[in-house]
């Protein structure tokens, strides 16, 4: 990635956790109510969505690949998902959310589970793979992952105030972090707090990666020809745009160069 790309995403990760950090001395028993700033900042999380038609014996059925990406540790993967998966997951929140909103009215978790039981869900019906309702739960389910990326980010830094203020986290944040963390399939060196922090100070000091001399294998371009496209490196330590290798793994699951199976990467 260029350098000032590199800038411009060290500056935006500094002023998110300066807001944060506004919002909590504000307000330090209300830890995850986000400021407008922040929540446009989490709406930009990026996904890339997709649908295939996957054939298993004598089932037919849609599988929908989108791409999660995480703004504090700029870790990115692949989530590939039915209908149905997305379905039960929100039935699981549903089951949460008259919980939060029976027992803890006020509590920021209820905000969050709010956010996401208001969203427009795609859905449930007979022909679920016909084009229009294909193309219809790929427009609900992105927007849905992206707020679900959201939210991601906001529970950890739910947490770790949680954490700096010495405060014990409630076994319904526990249920729900859980489930999302699940859900995503969150790679498993970012699922403890700890872990997300240190991502997260990794990712702000990292030194500019990518040579713009180096080229993509798969469309042939050098980097500094496509300046602006982000750049994926993937777990085995192969470099492509993100555009390009998200095609290819949809289809392969593992790295052109190397043939690693690989399924994640961070974006540079
Ligand atoms: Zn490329
Ligand atoms: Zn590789």
């Amino acid at each position: 990635m260029p350098a000032i790309a590199h800038a411009v995403q060290r500056c935006i990760a500094h002023q998110y956790i300066h807001l944060h950090h506004a919002v909590c001395r504000k307000d330090p028993a209300a830890p995850g109510a986000l400021s407008p700033d922040q929540t446009n900042f989490l709406d930009n999380v990026h996904v890339y969505p997709c649908a295939t038609q996957v054939v298993e014996g004598a089932l037919m059925f849609t599988l929908y690949t989108m791409t999660a990406y995480c703004p504090i540790t700029r870790r990115w993967w692949l989530v590939k998902k039915r209908y149905s998966e997305y379905h039960a997951f929100r039935q699981q929140l549903d089951n949460l959310w008259v919980h939060c909103e029976l027992k803890m009215k006020n509590d920021s978790l209820t905000a969050m589970l709010r956010t996401i039981m208001k969203l427009p869900f795609p859905r449930k019906v007979y022909n679920g793979d016909s084009v229009f309702i294909v193309k219809e739960r790929i427009r609900l389910l992105e927007h849905f992952l992206r707020k679900l990326m959201a939210l991601h980010a906001e529970c950890f830094y739910y947490a770790y105030q949680k954490l700096k203020l010495d405060e014990p986290l409630s076994p319904t944040f526990h249920a729900f972090h859980t489930l999302l963390q699940t859900f995503l399939g969150v790679p498993e060196d970012m699922l403890d707090l700890r872990a997300m922090q240190r991502l997260l100070n990794l990712a702000m000091d990292k030194p500019a990666a990518v040579d713009a001399s180096e080229t993509c294998s798969i469309c042939l371009s050098s980097f500094d020809e496509t300046e602006g496209e982000a750049v994926v490196q993937l777990s085995c330590s192969h470099l492509y745009h993100r555009d390009c290798v998200v095609s290819w793994l949809i289809a392969k699951k593992s790295c052109p160069l190397c043939r690693e199976d690989v399924d994640s990467g961070s974006v540079l």
